[in-house]
């Protein structure tokens, strides 16, 4: 019998962990001029990418992080029209953003056009509810550059990055978050990718620190994700609306109902709502890292 083949996660090698899955197929291997890009099918977790030794997707549990993602702040904001996506090269967010009907326009702006084109042979399931879909457009770029220079403006911008490594790593910048503050429109929501708090706390805590110097609210809320390995995910959450993050439950709830009801398997408005009570760990890194006491910033300041 042929010799298995380990994958191994290595974003946290310098902590001394990695964490590998048995590759009982690779499907896909290849560096582009942005990144490492790996997929394999594993007996557990289904189909597994990885990029630059991170894993990224697998279709087994990604239902967690792309509802997450997706509906918390579209649900609290109530009223979006307009959703720009940075990253999501293989397109899970947006397949999710376009459940909600009264989003009139998605636009994903993928530094990598590789991912997408990989993502229509292997993640069907994504891409295709999307990539023709008419309210659906997708924009090659940096999302550093489309978010300085774009005369487009947002409801929600959701930055479904890599890792703060390689292309990733400007998209963790307070530069680039000004940048996303300058094309919200007023009580508009940034939810950001910011890694697994018990093993990275510096990278949601520097991100809520940037946030608390730019947004009148700058937080995050967690969910657990079997493949980011770690525990609780941190998402990064900013807004000038104090109130979004304390929606009530009855209020989402009413929201879901209007936006159909669509069929979820981690997100409720309940669980939307205990998302934001963090573990008190995660809300010490926050304060430890300068983010500020409590959730809120002090005040909205101008880019
Ligand atoms: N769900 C995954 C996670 O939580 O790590 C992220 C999935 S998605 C594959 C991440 C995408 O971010 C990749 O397709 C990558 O090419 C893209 N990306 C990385 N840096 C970028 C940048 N500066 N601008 C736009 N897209 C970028």
């Amino acid at each position: 019998m042929a010799e298995r083949r380990w994958m191994s996660e290595t974003l946290f090698e310098e902590i001394g962990l990695r964490t590998s899955y048995a590759a009982d197929r690779v499907l896909f291997e290849d560096a582009t001029e942005h990144q490492h890009m790996v997929l394999f099918e594993n007996q557990t977790f289904g189909k597994m990418l990885m990029l630059d030794g991170a894993t990224q997707v697998t279709t087994r549990d990604e239902f967690v992080y792309h509802e997450m993602m997706t509906h918390v702040p579209i649900l609290a904001h109530g009223a979006v029209r307009d959703v720009l996506i940075v990253g999501g090269g293989d397109c899970g967010i947006a397949e999710e953003v376009l459940k909600h009907e009264r989003v009139a326009r998605v636009v994903q702006v993928e530094i990598d056009a590789a991912v997408v084109e990989f993502s229509k042979t292997h993640f069907p399931e994504f891409t295709g509810p999307v990539l023709d879909n008419p309210r659906f457009e997708l924009v090659i770029a940096d999302g550093m550059d489309f978010v300085a220079t774009t005369e487009r403006r947002f409801d929600v911008i959701i930055v479904d990055s890599t890792d703060p490594q390689g292309p990733g790593a400007v998209l963790f910048t307070r530069e680039f978050y000004a940048g996303c503050k300058r094309c919200l429109t007023d009580g508009g929501v940034l939810v950001t990718q910011n890694g697994v708090p018990f093993f990275q706390p510096e990278e949601v805590a520097g991100s809520v620190a940037h946030f608390r110097s730019l947004f009148a609210e700058g937080t995050c809320y967690v969910a657990a994700i079997p493949t980011y390995v770690g525990g609780h995910m941190a998402m990064g959450f900013a807004t000038d609306d104090r109130a979004l993050r304390r929606t009530p439950v009855e209020t989402l709830e009413r929201r879901y109902a209007e936006a159909g009801r669509f069929p979820t398997r981690y997100w409720t408005p309940e669980v939307q709502a205990a998302a934001f009570a963090l573990p008190r760990f995660i809300a010490d890194a926050l304060v430890e890292a300068g983010a500020g006491a409590g959730a809120g910033g002090s005040g909205s300041k101008k880019p």
